[in-house]
């Protein structure tokens, strides 16, 4: 049938093709009459093959529905309409979606008779759209700070995170240079270098210092990228930012917690490990000796216990600062741990100003610290060992002024004291020993030899001490002297005291039932044989008695003040046990120590044990003499018995029979013997019964 409308538009068929939008031509039944080019392109098919087919072949069902449903409500509307729907054909790989115009044309009575359609495919338009908001939201919302400068580096635009953090409005930055937060902490250098990178690579990131609103600085981690014109000119720069001083802060804080004591502020060990490190190279590269030095304060235990840990740390505060005040800015003072410190002195011009050092310090440690009120006393051991002379390694270093402080708190204290090779030797002695130690008692070297205490009054012989001897393969008798205290070091000490324990019960048991019925032996027991598992030593050895029918009073124990003084946790109980069970307690060694006559009553001591070296001045020493003579009475006054210890002379045993003392031990008498000789000696003293 000839359309006129119809063959217009085909007329124009080549003009229809070159428009880059879909035109298409339905009738009335919405069947495809016309179509151009692109609307073939873009959805994808062959008018020759549509014409004249069925549409539903050649797209999916759901998008019939949609086409017939807007045809049918284009007809009877009667106008044009446009609208976007998602477009969809067989052989379209992706949906599309078309901003869609369509109009109705009617015959002259009216009826339907084409529809006009025009689609143009605003897919990618709609994709960038979608990235923008996007883009936007994540601009707005973001918890990062952001802002944009034109070419000409002024602020254009900036998001409300930006805000938050500097405190700025659009309104106040807009048109500015960002130089406006310069916090004037970093250099002019800073930005040059800052500049450069964006200029070349445009691109920067770092932390930097900024300034808010406010006047408060704080530090940013920032990131800045330039967005280019085709020309290569700048078009836009763009910066994020986030606010990184509270994760400074933490940071900062755990460092200081890592590296510095909390208590005095000073390098704790760690840091002094980096220190020494470094002063070494920077020492070995001046090509001068460095010096180290350990600090330990003497009796500071003591202060800690009678005054309570807070004044004890008002004490080592005080003691920090005046060792400080000792040394060069250039010094590191740390703090060890306890009552421990060290000084480090790098590139010494003068060897001997760790001399001057190491005694201007023990001068100010042992001025009086006062402490609530009190004046309190302590002095200081120093140990001094020299890079690169005494060594090269930092381990070995640290050794050495151990080492050197040891021996100048056994020399006395208050004192300074070398590392020498001799130290270095006796170190590596007593590592031997130890090792030896630990195979000595399953090989059987160890002794136990018995030292008669004598009764002053009538001269007989009612207890021993039992001491411990070594029988070193390769090295002979080896005093206890040298070896007790490694033995208490690597904890051997439990179970060789244990074992001289054993020894001793045989002993007694055998001297009582052959001598005397109430002979007593005294065994000597380290503090660290308190420390083990409370009370376990105490009731093994009070079974190990039982099981032998074996009276408590049959064995003492001697202790040292020392462990009185210190008494952690249980150590009353435990003696209390000791005591409960018939075993008398000595104070060994009485006057070297604290000599606190509180404690002996506190505790219910039985004997006090005066140190040989009071004894052995007792003929020259009128002090000696007075404070032997208060020591009896007092004692005596407290219902303790007195012993002494290191008789060597006649006249050494009259002048304490004459103050009263009750018991005499030492070579006058006898040495130590072993059993056998030992019970030859009972054999030709008189006993009391
Ligand atoms: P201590 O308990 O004060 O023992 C007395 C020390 O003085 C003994 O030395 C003894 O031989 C020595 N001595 C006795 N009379 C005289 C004298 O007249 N003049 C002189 N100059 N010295 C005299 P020893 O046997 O060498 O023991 C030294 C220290 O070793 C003991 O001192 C004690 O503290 C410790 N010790 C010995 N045996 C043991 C043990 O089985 N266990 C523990 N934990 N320590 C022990
Ligand atoms: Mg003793
Ligand atoms: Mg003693």
């Amino acid at each position: 049938m000839h359309d006129p409308f119809l063959e217009d538009i085909k007329a124009m068929q080549e003009l229809i093709d070159v428009l880059p939008v879909a035109v298409f031509v339905k009738d009335a039944n919405s069947r495809f009459l016309l179509m151009n080019k692109a609307c073939e392109e873009q959805w994808g098919v062959d008018f020759a093959e549509l014409r004249g087919n069925d549409a539903a072949k050649f797209f999916p069902a759901d998008q019939m529905e949609c086409f017939l449903a807007k045809d049918k409500a284009v007809f009877s509307g009667g106008t044009l309409v446009d609208f976007e729907e998602v477009f969809r054909s067989a052989s379209l790989g992706q949906d599309r979606i078309g901003h869609t115009f369509k109009k109705p044309i009617y015959d002259a009575s009216g009826a339907p008779r084409y529809l006009i359609g025009v689609m143009v495919d605003i897919t990618e338009r709609k994709l960038a759209e979608e990235k923008l908001q996007l883009a936007a939201l994540v601009y707005e919302n973001s918890s990062e700070a952001m802002m944009v400068t034109d070419g000409d580096n002024r602020v254009i635009a900036i998001n409300p995170a930006f805000t938050h953090t500097t405190g700025y409005t659009l309104e106040d930055v807009f048109g500015k240079q960002p130089s406006l937060l310069n916090s004037g902490r970093q250099d002019a250098a800073f930005y040059q270098s800052m500049l450069q990178a964006i200029k070349t690579t445009g691109h920067w990131q770092g932390e930097i210092w900024n300034r808010r609103k406010n006047g408060e600085v704080y530090a940013e981690w920032q990131s800045i990228n330039t967005i280019f014109n085709a020309d290569g000119s700048v078009h836009r720069h763009v910066a994020l930012f986030s606010d990184i001083t509270q994760k400074k802060r933490s940071e900062e804080l755990i460092w200081k917690q890592a590296n510095f004591d909390t208590l005095t502020g000073l390098p704790n060990r760690r840091m002094f490990h980096d220190r020494m490190a470094q002063e070494m190279k920077k020492s070995a590269r001046a090509d001068l000796p460095l010096a180290l030095m350990f600090i330990d304060l003497d009796h500071f235990k003591e202060v800690n216990d009678t005054l309570g840990h807070d004044q004890g740390d008002v004490l080592l505060i005080e003691a920090a600062r005046r060792i400080t005040e000792c040394v060069r800015d250039s010094d590191t003072v740390a703090r060890l741990g306890g009552d421990e410190f060290a000084v480090i002195l790098p590139v010494l011009e003068d060897s001997g100003s760790a001399d001057r050092v190491a005694q201007k310090i023990i001068d100010k440690l042992a001025r009086s610290f006062l402490l609530e009120q009190e004046s309190v006393f302590v002095t200081a051991s120093i140990g001094i060992t020299f890079y690169p002379d005494d060594s090269t390694e930092i381990e070995t270093l640290l050794k050495n002024a151990d080492q050197a402080m040891y021996v100048a708190k056994n020399a006395g204290r208050n004192r300074f004291s070398y590392f020498t090779y001799a130290l270095q030797e006796a170190a590596q002695l007593r590592m031997r020993l130890t090792s030896d130690l630990r195979s000595a008692l399953e090989d059987n070297q160890f002794r136990v030899y018995y030292q008669p205490i004598v009764e002053m009054a009538t001269g007989e012989i009612h207890k021993a001490e039992a001491l411990i001897r070594w029988q070193h393969p390769q090295r002979g008798m080896v005093s206890p002297v040298q070896f007790i205290p490694l033995a208490e070091e690597s904890g051997l000490i439990n179970q060789i005291g244990d074992w001289v324990f054993h020894e001793t019960a045989r002993q007694v048991k055998h001297w009582r039932a052959i001598h005397a019925p109430l002979f007593q032996i005294s065994v000597n027991k380290s503090p660290v044989q308190f420390r083990q598992n409370a009370l376990e030593g105490e009731s093994s050895w009070l079974a190990h008695l039982a099981s032998l029918s074996l009276h408590g009073q049959s064995i003492s124990v001697e202790i040292t003040e020392g462990l009185l003084l210190n008494a952690e946790g249980d150590v009353k109980e435990r003696l209390f046990a000791l005591r409960d069970a018939g075993v008398q307690v000595s104070i060994d060694d009485f006057g070297t120590g604290y000599s606190s006559l509180a404690y002996l009553k506190k505790f219910d001591i039985d004997y006090l044990k005066i140190d040989q070296s009071f004894v052995s001045n007792l003929e020259n020493d009128t002090d000696d003499l007075a404070l032997c003579e208060a020591i009896i009475v007092m004692a005596h006054k407290l219902g303790l018995k007195v012993i002494a210890e290191g008789v060597e002379t006649e006249a050494q045993r009259d002048i304490l029979a004459r103050a009263g003392c009750d018991y005499a031990q030492g070579f006058l008498f006898s040495k130590a013997l072993p059993p056998d000789e030992f019970e030859q000696l009972l054999a030709t003293t008189r006993l009391g019964r």
